[in-house]
């Protein structure tokens, strides 16, 4: 039994076997790299599973206290250009008036468009 690989990009031959990180095509020669479609692991998502990029727009999707003031974010506050970055809140971002803060992906809903 063999693993579930994809088929070849070029002839879509099903025959393709594994060799280290290079998949391999016996019909037409073609060899690929494997890695592309196995990355991630490290992917962040918002409330609803949509991955996130440095630059999305995210709306707040829950109340949010503002540590050490008495500000609010407010549920539905827009979001612009977040910059995702490693630690428990793991977005980086402005707040309309409010300033720079850290937001956790669960709490937080992407834009698209
Ligand atoms: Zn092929």
């Amino acid at each position: 039994m063999t693993d579930n690989l994809p088929p070849c990009p070029d002839c879509s031959s099903t025959y393709t076997y594994q060799l280290d990180a290079l998949l391999m095509c016996p019909e037409c020669g073609h060899e690929w790299s494997a890695s592309a479609s196995s990355e991630g692991g490290a992917e962040i998502r918002d409330s609803v599973g949509n991955v996130l990029n440095d630059g999305d727009t995210v709306t707040v999707i829950k109340d949010l206290k503002v540590k050490g003031s008495s500000s609010v974010v407010k549920v539905g506050t827009k979001v612009r250009g977040i910059r995702l970055v490693d630690g428990d809140h793991d977005i980086d971002c402005k707040i309309p008036g409010i300033g720079p803060m850290g937001l956790k992906s669960q709490f937080v809903k992407k834009v698209s468009g």
